[in-house]
């Protein structure tokens, strides 16, 4: 089918109208026929076979048994109570758990008979268990009439209630693949279609709606996540190599005073190599024509900062302004105080921005970075604001880049006519590959070494009940002079209830370390700038002994006499925010030690990342078990897939994938680089088609 067809709107597809047209199309963002033929199932249900218990694997699967409930009881947890039936065949027993729709369940379940009950099952220690499973009396179950493989498409409580259930959506598919004969444009070449074995795009489609097995879905599944990572590579790949060729940059061609008396007379400690390797790839980047776009990559306390002085120090020596960036006031203060230091006499003007920087000050600086007086600003989002107006900004300096995203980095671009050279600046150790396809369009440097004479944070996993433990030593590390973070958890869907806990545990902080032996801090998301920041400024200074925080103190915070980090409930990080909360302490000369506090019910994959967590200091191979944990819907997964807009692959879950997508972007690039070849044709349509629909990354134009 022509792609005419596909972009065919919605509202004329047998069975929809202009009213499902509309609910389709603020719902799930589905205008034409080519957006519901991608509307692709999230998962199917295997309705044709039965498992026993002893069966079950921790897969994740959604799998049906025959058996009966014998117990039903209620469990009261922490949040709110929860609903456990024991489930039992012949083979063995396991359980099915409610946290909703428990006096329903009570009131309708029965015990002693034959049920079938389907669901997702999880592994807790040796026993399986089944969250709200779909259950239904075996006298009712028929099987006769049970499709292989039952398509399920992602909903909303809107599609519901409106009746566009998943089995209409199923409908309207089967309608669109009836209309278009199940023929669908080719979009990769015979080469690759080849020597990968991939399925024509065809029966790709055909396949990913309605499987005709289990072997043909594998297949579908894996020829369209091909197709969509290998499309995203080919633009990225692209655009990289355009923005070497046509976006010229400011060449900093000089290495000067400010850079060498620096280095000379004013550098605290002798650079690591990875820092100086670093500097000088930094260096070579801006001293080329082209613009640069790069990105730093450093565990938390490897030494960017230093790093990212050097740099600015050598915008300054070729005449231009420079500016930093940190995601919170905290960090940017920080920031400025340090640079501050760092600089001790020498001859730089160096200005501080934020939301609370007073009106006066503002215009003042306003002035002093239109006319150049300014070297350095340093600052928080308030920096990208239209107002602020530089001289000639040469460099600018993004830290903790997961707290800003694209469209922040693109208004950067446009402070200046000629774009200001740009390093970005993280600590979340992202593996290589990933590093690559999530930023393909930035060059990457990593900083793979720490300081000497760190010592590594000694990291232990406590529970609950051994908290008086915990209190005697953590009073024993007061005693010393040292100065402790207690980290609760705070997420959003849940925040009430956080809120809750973070308070209740404060009270009993409060209660076994009173007052006047102790002083407490208290920082959280709920209050206002002001306060937080006088909090935190007790604590640095020394005033606070303990800093009782949610994770407002993730980033950047340091306080080198902080040496203990206890983290609450840690079970609900994931591995990379556990790692990021450790890296506040351990920054000083003392032993410090991170104690990871839970319960006893853990989940196994908790129990993985906790393990990890005491095994390990290393950020990279604490990011590798996160790539291998991590399922679609966690904090990295999520966030990767909404900026790249994914439909089908995960890059997380399909890295291996992703790795061939990039390798063959890459050949059939070098091979033909402007798809020119016949041979190509198919790809080369695909293309243009997609960048004209949408560039998805939008700030190169
Ligand atoms: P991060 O990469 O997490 O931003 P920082 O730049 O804050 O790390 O550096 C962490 C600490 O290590 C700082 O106190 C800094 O002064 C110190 N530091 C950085 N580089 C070195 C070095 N080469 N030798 C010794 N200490 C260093
Ligand atoms: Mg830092």
């Amino acid at each position: 089918m022509s792609s005419n067809f596909l972009k065919t709107p919605i509202a004329y597809l047998k069975g929809v109208g202009p009213n499902r047209a509309n609910i389709l199309k603020t719902e799930l963002g589905i205008e034409t026929y080519a957006d519901l033929l991608q509307l692709y199932p999230n998962r199917y249900l295997d309705k044709t076979s039965y498992y026993k218990i002893n069966q079950l694997q921790n897969s994740g699967a959604d799998v049906q048994i025959v058996g009966k409930i014998i117990h039903l009881k209620t469990v009261e947890q922490k949040r709110g109570k929860r609903m456990v039936a024991t489930f039992v065949d012949d083979t063995g027993e396991m359980e099915l758990v409610w946290f909703r729709g428990q006096k329903w369940i009570r009131e309708n379940l029965k015990l002693n008979e034959p049920y079938v009950v389907f669901g997702r099952v999880n592994r807790y220690g040796s026993t399986y268990s089944m969250p709200h499973p779909e259950m239904e009396l075996l006298k009712n179950h028929q099987t006769g009439l049970k499709v292989a493989m039952q398509p399920i498409y992602p909903s909303t409580e809107k599609l519901s209630t409106s009746g566009i259930t998943n089995r209409v959506i199923s409908k309207l598919q089967q309608q669109l693949l009836l209309d278009s004969k199940g023929n669908f444009e080719e979009t990769l070449n015979a080469e690759l279609l080849s020597s990968l074995k991939l399925l024509n795009r065809s029966d790709a489609l055909l396949n990913i709606h309605f499987p005709k097995s289990q072997e043909l879905l594998a297949k579908a599944q894996f020829r369209l996540k091909f197709d969509e990572l290998f499309f995203i590579q080919l633009q990225l790949l692209s655009k990289k190599a355009l923005r070497k060729q046509k976006i010229k940059g400011f060449q900093f061609g000089t290495v000067g005073d400010h850079f060498n008396s620096f280095f000379n007379e004013h550098l605290p400690f002798e650079l690591t190599d990875a820092q100086k390797r670093v500097i000088k790839e930094i260096r070579a980047d801006m001293g080329s024509s082209a613009q640069m776009n790069r990105l730093l990559q450093g565990d938390v306390g490897s030494g960017k900062t230093i790093v990212a002085l050097m740099c600015m120090l050598i915008a300054i020596d070729n005449g231009f302004q420079t500016c930093l960036m940190a995601p919170t006031e905290i960090l940017a203060q920080q920031h400025y105080n340090g640079l501050k230091e760092l600089l001790g006499k020498m001859e730089v003007k160096m200005a501080l921005l934020t939301g609370s920087t007073k009106k006066s000050e503002r215009t003042l600086l306003h002035n002093q970075l239109e006319n150049g007086n300014l070297n350095i600003l340093v600052g928080t989002h308030a920096v990208l604001e239209d107002k602020v107006q530089f001289k000639n900004l040469g460099l600018a300096i993004i830290d903790e880049q997961h707290r800003f995203g694209v469209a922040q980095r693109s208004k950067l671009w446009k402070k200046n006519k000629i774009p200001p050279h740009i390093l970005v600046m993280t600590a979340t150790p992202i593996p290589r590959t990933l590093a690559m396809s999530l930023y393909g369009d930035l060059d990457i440097s990593v900083i793979d070494e720490l300081p000497p004479g760190r010592k590594p944070v000694k990291t232990v996993h406590r529970y609950d009940s051994n908290r008086l433990k915990v209190f005697r030593f953590l009073k024993d590390e007061i005693k010393k002079g040292r100065q402790i973070y207690i980290v609760y958890p705070l997420i959003q869907e849940s925040e009430a209830l956080d809120y809750k806990d973070l308070m209740d545990g404060y009270e009993s902080i409060v209660r076994e370390f009173p007052l006047p032996d102790y002083q407490i801090s208290i920082v959280h998301g709920k209050m206002k700038t002001k306060d937080k920041d006088y909090e935190m400024e007790r604590f640095v200074k020394g005033e606070t002994q303990i800093m009782v925080a949610t994770t407002v103190i993730e980033v950047g915070v340091n306080v080198p006499n902080a040496s203990v980090m206890i983290i609450e409930s840690a079970e609900r990080f994931g591995l990379s925010q556990l790692h990021q909360l450790r890296g506040r302490v351990g920054r000083g000369a003392e032993q410090s030690f991170c104690i990871l506090m839970t319960g006893h019910k853990l989940s196994e994959e908790a129990r993985t990342r906790l393990e990890t967590m005491c095994r390990t200091n290393d950020g990279f191979e604490i990011a590798e078990v996160d790539l291998k944990l991590r399922g679609p819907g966690d904090l990295m997964g999520t966030q990767q897939s909404g900026l790249l807009n994914l439909r089908i692959a995960d890059i997380v879950k399909d890295n291996q994938i992703l790795k061939s997508a990039r390798y063959h972007a890459i050949q059939l690039l070098k091979d033909d680089p402007k798809l020119e070849k016949s041979k190509n044709l198919p790809i080369r349509m695909a293309y243009v088609q997609l960048t004209k629909d949408k560039a998805i990354w939008g700030y190169i134009s």
